[in-house]
This record gives C-alpha cells, structure tokens and sequence, in this order.
C-alpha cells in the first residue's frame, strides 16, 4: 500500500469542487475557514467570492504555492495546534487523519455552516440514527451541536492522489442542543463507556465501566430494567441523555481520566 504524506489526496474533479462552492452559498460578507488547503485548488476559488478566506495549511511547500489574493490569509501549521480565527464558515476537504478532532474542535467554535469533505464510513456515522450500524457515539455528539447531512459521495477518482476509499461531502448546521444534560461531560463519558462495548446490554456497559464513570456499584438501582436490558445503539440521543442524568446523580466521584 502506497502511503501519502498527511492525507494529500487533492480534490481536481473541477465539478465537485464546483459544487463544494455552490454548497457554501458565499457572499463578500463571508469568513471563510479552510483546513489543509494543500496547493490552493479550493481556496483559490472561496477567495473569489467571499469576503475573507483563513487558509491553514501544515505542509509549508504547499502552502507556499498558494496564490496570494488580497482577502487570502494563510497559516501553516498544524489545525489541531492553532486557534482559529473568527469565521462564520469552514469549507475543507479535510485531512481525514485529523477527521474527529477537528471536527469536535470546529464544534466547539461559532458558526453558521460548514461544508466539509470526510471518509465516506467516517460521514455516515456522523449522521447515523438509532438502530443502524453506524449508530454511536460520533453520531450522538454531532448531532448534539449541529444538524448534519450527507450532501454527496464523492468517488476516489475526484482525487489525485485517489483514497483507497470513497469521500462524502458533508453539511454541517450548528444549533442549540435539542435536549439538555445535567453535566455535558459526564454525558460524554457515559457515551463513551456504553458504545465501547456496543453488543452488551446497557447494563453490563456501566457495570463494566463504573469507575470511568464514577458511580456507585448500586447505582443502577433508579433505572427500569426494561432499559437496563437493552443496548445502547437501540436507544434514541434523548433516551441515552435521560439514562446519563440519572446516573450523574449517583456519582460518588471525578471519574476516572480516560
Ligand atoms: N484543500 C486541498 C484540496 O481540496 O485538494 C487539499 C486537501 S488534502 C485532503 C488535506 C490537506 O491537509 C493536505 O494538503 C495536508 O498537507 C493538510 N494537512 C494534513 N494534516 C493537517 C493538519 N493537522 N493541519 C493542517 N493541515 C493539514
């Protein structure tokens, strides 16, 4: 198997990147975030119609390449390591090494939309819904902060290099959460310690896992066992966020660092 210096497979199908443009419905009033702009196909083109482009690029040759336009700001460096610059969108074939990541870090920013290219398995478990295969923990904290949609499966031969895999352009909409938790954290860690064992029932999960969550060992007392029965990929966000609040009350603990 041929490896590629940091994922540089570069999007030349002009009709794809065509169409990643159409998708950000830009305007001069837009400030526009790229991660791993590579030789500036796709920046080259948000440069052109929105107001302002943050390019972050960590290979420096290729960020060198780049033609300067006036609204062009470059930065080379690696995107999990910078602060970003404030932006209202980020459209990105990204890295698909740095996938999760960033993308839980752009989550953590505001904006208004994003446009991004990933794998096409990564996609499909961002926008998994309950009861499917792809359905875990990256589906529930994606849609937690944001709607998202599959915009198209992109083949790899839009690319050169070409992925071994196919792509996925991807529409990111971040709103307010649809449903609160007591501590977002140890929703976190809840998600974390039901879906790592996906084919045990929701109560072997904890049970396995009382001490990253910091529970009592009685602490299942409170919940039905028709739930406690089930698994966790068979259970809606909601649900999944009711189960972790009534374990968050019987915490005895910081849990455990993971
Ligand atoms: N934007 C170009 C395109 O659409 O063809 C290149 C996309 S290519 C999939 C990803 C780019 O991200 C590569 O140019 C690579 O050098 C760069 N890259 C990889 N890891 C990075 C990181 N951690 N921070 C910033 N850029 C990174």
């Amino acid at each position: 198997m041929k490896l590629y210096k940091n994922d540089q497979h570069f999007l030349i199908d002009k009709r794809v990147l065509n169409r990643v443009i159409e998708y950000g419905d830009l305007n001069s009033s837009d400030v526009v975030l790229e991660i791993g702009a590579g030789y500036g196909n796709l920046t080259e083109l948000l440069a052109e119609r929105a107001g302002k482009v943050i390019a972050i690029e960590m290979d420096p040759v290729l960020a060198a390449s780049i033609n300067r336009a006036q609204n062009l700001e470059i930065y080379v460096g690696d995107a999990l390591k910078m602060e970003f610059r404030q932006f209202n969108k980020v459209i990105s074939n990204l890295p698909y090494s740095i996938s999760s990541p960033v993308t839980f870090k752009l989550l953590g920013c505001k904006f208004d939309l994003g446009i991004l290219m990933y794998q096409h398995e990564f996609a499909k478990r961002m926008v998994a819904v309950p009861g499917s295969k792809d359905y875990g923990r990256l589906s529930i904290t994606v849609q937690y902060y944001a709607d998202v949609h599959i915009l198209e499966v992109v083949p790899p031969d839009a690319f050169s290099a070409p992925p071994e895999v196919s792509s996925a352009i991807v529409k990111l909409i971040p709103r307010p959460p649809p449903y609160t938790v007591k501590d977002e954290n140890f929703f976190m860690r809840f998600l974390i310690a039901v879906f790592s064992q996906r084919r045990k029932t929701i109560k072997n999960a904890i049970l396995n896992n009382a001490g990253l969550l910091g529970i009592r060992d009685n602490a299942l007392g409170t919940i039905p066992d028709e739930i406690l029965r089930k698994r966790a990929e068979v259970l809606s966000p909601f649900e999944l966020a009711e189960l972790a609040d009534l374990l968050y009350d019987e915490k005895i603990s910081s849990p455990e660092k993971i």
